[in-house]
C-alpha cells in the first residue's frame, strides 16, 4: 500500500482523534438504569417522552465531553502531514453534529468531510463510511479507515475500505482489521510515507 493507491483517510473520533471522554457506562446507567448493550441502539427502541429524555441525557454528556476532550498525542501533526501529502481527510462518528462542532470550534482539524449520526445510520452500518467517501470524492477501495472499536472495523469492512485498528485494552484485535497499529505514528509508514513525523 502507498499514497499512490490510497487517496483518502477516514478517522473515528473518540479514542482515535480525541481521547475518549464519554463515560458510556455512566450514560447508560443514567438513561436505562443498566449498562448492557449500546446506547444508540437502545435509544432506538424507545419512543415519546422516554426517548426525548434519553436523547437529552446523551446530548448533555456529549456536550460536556466535547468541551473538555483533548486530541490524542500526535494526531494534529499526523493530520497536517496527510493533508500536505494531498490525502482527503474525513471524520466518521456516532456522536452528534453538535458535539463535533464544539470540538472543531476548539481544535479546527483539517477534515474535509464530517459524518455524524444525523447524516446516516451509525456504524457498524457501512452507510456513514460510504457517505464520507462520496463527500471526499474518493472510492472506498482508495480509503483507509482508522478506528478503535469493532463497530469501526465492521463498518469499514462492509463499506470496502481498508481498515486499521488502533489497538487498545478493550479492542486489542479484530478479524475485520486489515492492519493493527499500536500508535498513530504507524500510519505514515503504512502509507509509504517516510518515517519522520511532522517533517512535512
Ligand atoms: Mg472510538
Amino acid at each position: 500500500m502507498s499514497v499512490a493507491t490510497i487517496r483518502g483517510a477516514l478517522f473515528d473520533l473518540d479514542g482515535v482523534v480525541v481521547a475518549q471522554c464519554l463515560d458510556f457506562m455512566a450514560i447508560k446507567h443514567e438513561i436505562f438504569g443498566s449498562t448492557e448493550g449500546f446506547i444508540l441502539e437502545r435509544i432506538q427502541g424507545l419512543s415519546g417522552q422516554e426517548r426525548a429524555r434519553a436523547e437529552a441525557i446523551l446530548a448533555r454528556h456529549e456536550t460536556e465531553a466535547a468541551i473538555r476532550c483533548q486530541p490524542l498525542d500526535g494526531v494534529v501533526p499526523l493530520l497536517r502531514r496527510l493533508d500536505h501529502h494531498g490525502l482527503r481527510l474525513g471524520l466518521v462518528t456516532r456522536n452528534s453534529r453538535k458535539s463535533v462542532d464544539l470540538i472543531q470550534a476548539r481544535l479546527a482539524l483539517p477534515f474535509s468531510a464530517i459524518v455524524t449520526r444525523e447524516d446516516a445510520p451509525p456504524k457498524p452500518a457501512p452507510d456513514p463510511i460510504l457517505l464520507a467517501c462520496r463527500r471526499l470524492g474518493v472510492a472506498a477501495h482508495e480509503v483507509l479507515f482508522v478506528g478503535d472499536f469493532e463497530f469501526d472495523m465492521l463498518a469499514g469492512r462492509r463499506a470496502g475500505v481498508r481498515t486499521v485498528l488502533l489497538r487498545n485494552p478493550v479492542q486489542p484485535f479484530s478479524h475485520n482489521a486489515d492492519h493493527l497499529i499500536a500508535s498513530l505514528n504507524e500510519i505514515p509508514p503504512l502509507l509509504g510515507l517516510s518515517d519522520r513525523m511532522g517533517s512535512a
